[in-house]
């Protein structure tokens, strides 16, 4: 069997460790002579991976008894609507971080909801190659909440350090980076992501959400779009996808098994700076055009000197065993996503290829 390098954007890579375990136990989950993918979502076998999914999401982040952490299905495209249903009343206004695809998209939904304002926009000539500072936000203090996408997946940027919004509670669609790195989870009222590319397979998003923000969400939504409704029935008012959040479970315990978030992240940087260092040693064969302080540890998104040229570079690292490398459709040139499960290795392996596509090719 020959697995390649995968580096997809999402669905990702997972860890070997965790499809591993999940074969061994795929057609008899823990003696109980069924698959858990065939298992009553009401069974005891079930609950317990639900329960231990959700108090590793805690140990792992660092989150206090004043979080919920429910496990919804929707994807995190779903959430563009939820939080702004939840949280947004007719007379409120919520702030919105403008800084790629992903905002845009959680923007135009919360406007068919509310009042959304963008408090700061890094659109250059349709691009998004920063991050806001500080000083450019334009934030509203009365603000229901403050939205901002952590890591621009398309343009490979993300929020290095994450802005102050004084008493307004942040809003995080973390998708492309959770558990990727440790952070204060304090001043967010809410964390998102589809579970598809850091936590596991597709069909989850998974959803953090301060207390204090569940007893302000507003009444009379649909019960299924309501976030009160998943925290009141422990994410199991109907059938959640078991399956994938067995999935997550096992991720999440790969996740402490190499020592936490930590861990990831300090691995996370030794990979992000061996690629960018590659790039940034190419004396222009390689461009990436990202503030250096606002690169992303994830995507890491780069152009080569012509279109042609970056049809070989897919072409060629295909070749050699590097799936998922084009970048995506609306912006083209090269993407390597380096999550958690992508090892020191194989991004080894990456590097090795790039230096030699130069050599072949410069
Ligand atoms: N936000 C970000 C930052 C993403 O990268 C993605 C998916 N790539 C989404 C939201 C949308 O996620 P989903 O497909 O789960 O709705």
């Amino acid at each position: 069997m020959a697995r390649l390098h995968n580096y997809y954007a999402g669905p990702a890579a997972l860890p070997l460790e965790a499809l591993e375990a999940a074969r061994e136990e795929l057609l008899d989950f823990q003696g109980s002579g069924v698959s858990v993918m065939e298992t009553s979502h009401r069974s005891k076998e079930y609950d317990e991976v639900h329960n231990e999914t959700i108090s590793l999401v805690k140990e792992l982040m660092g989150l206090g008894d004043n979080y919920k952490v429910l496990l919804l299905q929707g994807g995190a495209s779903l959430q563009f609507a939820m939080v702004p249903m939840n949280l947004l009343g007719p007379d409120a206004s919520a702030d919105y971080l403008l800084t790629g695809s992903w905002s845009q998209k959680a923007i135009k939904e919360a406007k068919i909801i509310g009042t959304a304002r963008i408090a700061a926009n890094t659109e250059q000539d349709g691009v998004f190659t920063s991050i806001p500072k500080q000083g450019q936000l334009d934030l509203d203090p009365k603000a229901a909440y403050c939205h901002i996408t952590s890591n621009n997946t398309i343009f490979g940027t993300q929020w290095r350090s994450f802005p102050d919004t004084g008493a307004v509670p942040l809003v995080g669609d973390m998708s492309s980076d959770i558990l990727s790195r440790k952070f204060d989870p304090t001043p967010f009222g809410i964390i998102y992501a589809g579970a598809q590319k850091n936590l596991g397979p597709a069909g989850l998003a998974v959803v953090i959400v301060r207390k204090d923000i569940l007893e302000k969400c507003n009444k009379g939504l649909p019960t299924l779009l309501s976030y009160n409704t998943h925290a009141d029935k422990n994410s199991l008012f109907n059938t959640p996808p078991s399956f994938t959040i067995y999935m997550v479970n096992k991720v999440l315990n790969w996740v402490k098994g190499r020592g936490g978030i930590e861990a990831m992240e300090k691995e996370n940087t030794q990979k992000a700076e061996l690629i960018y260092g590659t790039i940034d040693g190419s004396n222009g064969f390689y461009k990436n055009t990202i503030a250096l302080e606002d690169r992303s540890q994830m995507n890491v998104v780069f152009r080569l000197t012509t279109e042609e040229l970056e049809k070989k570079f897919v072409a060629d690292g295909l070749a050699a065993g590097f799936l998922g490398i084009k970048g995506h459709r609306s912006v083209g040139g090269i993407r390597v996503s380096i999550y958690n499960a992508n090892t020191l290795d194989s991004v080894k392996d990456v590097v090795a290829f790039m230096k030699e596509f130069m050599a072949k090719n410069g």
